[in-house]
């Protein structure tokens, strides 16, 4: 095993502390032999912990406090969220959890798009991830496919990291802009979305396209229906592409219905503001923690593109209803852009008025 050995020389005295990654083929049973720790520990585990050891995935860092080489406590991540912390206590040991703390850092990135996007903004932050981000952020606005030789771009944000290695980042700003748009984005830490400096969304209230598509085999429509061969409505749009393709929710909402529906297959069923309701049916299958009740975010994947039901390739079938009719997924697209009104915009303004003064960010 690889040992990352970190001394946090004010917080030791006897102690000492390793951090170690957790292996390819290494299990929970035999960390506990390793230590020398009891079985019972794993054994009094309730059900859904037990499942989260027995699935912790390699590269996890984890932490062992020793005294004088004497097992002291264990902190194990077991999500983005939770981490199993083992104490050893006279001769008993306890086993509970706990919540990761993470370091935050703000940081800043001034880049100027010499070569493209993800090249420049690679070699100024080092992060991958600083790109996607962005571009999920503005993918309403720009083609990034374009985007010309030139444009600068400032980004603020904040790095999530744990031992040095960064777990997440979240974009507080964002400026993109060369001779023909300057555009803005700011995260309203209220909501969670980013809107420009008239409190306006950078996107609608839903995405353009709840899949990745190959093509568009059936459009909203009257069509001859290929298996009942008989003429008939169709209430959606039916998009092609691989099984297993990530399907996403196309706006902020609950799950209303997730389970098979006659004809459509395996279905999820999305219930959003202002009367709409979209559906993805032919599913071939659901992501962990998608149930009835769920309330999802905007691009949250929902389901994988399938075949069940009545289909007769795979494909996902979209629909979306306003007021209890089939309406053309098309028709709701780039509209219904969100603008915040009253407290929410108040809010919005204070907040982002001291966030520009705090960080000297030159407006248009
Ligand atoms: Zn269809």
């Amino acid at each position: 095993m690889k040992k990352l050995i970190f001394l946090i020389p004010f917080l030791l005295f006897a102690y000492k502390v390793d951090i170690k990654k957790w292996d390819k083929h290494y299990t929970f049973y035999q960390f506990l032999k390793d230590y020398k720790l009891p079985l019972k520990i794993y054994y009094n585990l309730n059900t859904k912990v037990k499942r989260e050891v027995r699935h912790i995935p390699a590269g996890t860092l984890y932490f062992i406090l020793k005294d004088n080489n004497n097992f002291k406590q264990a902190l194990i991540p077991l999500n983005s969220k939770n981490q199993l912390q083992i104490i050893k206590k006279n001769n008993n040991y306890i086993a509970k959890i706990v919540p990761i703390i993470y370091d935050t850092t703000q940081k800043k990135a001034s880049i100027t798009i010499h070569k493209y996007l993800s090249y420049d903004i690679y070699k100024a932050t080092g992060s991958n991830l600083l790109t996607r981000k962005l571009i999920n952020i503005f993918s309403d606005k720009i083609n990034f496919k374009t985007i010309p030789k030139n444009t600068k771009i400032n980004i603020i944000y904040e790095e999530k990291s744990r031992f040095g290695q960064v777990k997440d980042i979240k974009i507080l700003f964002a400026s993109i802009q060369n001779r023909f748009y300057h555009y803005m984005a700011f995260l309203n830490p209220k909501d969670g979305r980013y809107y420009d400096e008239h409190a306006k969304s950078l996107k609608g209230m839903f995405l353009t396209t709840p899949v990745r598509y190959k093509r568009i085999s059936s459009r909203f429509g009257l069509r001859f229906h290929p298996i009942l061969h008989k003429w008939r409505m169709h209430d959606g749009i039916d998009y092609v592409n691989r099984i297993g393709t990530p399907v996403h929710a196309v706006a902020d909402g609950k799950i209303i219905y997730k389970g098979w529906m006659k004809g459509y297959g395996r279905v999820v069923k999305i219930k959003h503001k202002n009367g709409y309701i979209t559906l993805y049916a032919h599913l071939h299958g659901w992501p962990r923690g998608i149930y009835n009740g769920k309330w999802v975010k905007q691009g949250q994947t929902i389901g994988y593109l399938g075949n069940s039901g009545l289909s007769t390739g795979p494909h996902l079938h979209f629909g979306v209803m306003h007021y209890g009719k089939w309406i053309n997924p098309t028709k709701i697209r780039k509209s219904s852009k969100i603008t915040l009104w009253g407290k929410a915009r108040r809010e919005y303004f204070s907040y982002i008025k001291k966030f520009i003064k705090d960080n000297n960010i030159a407006l248009k």
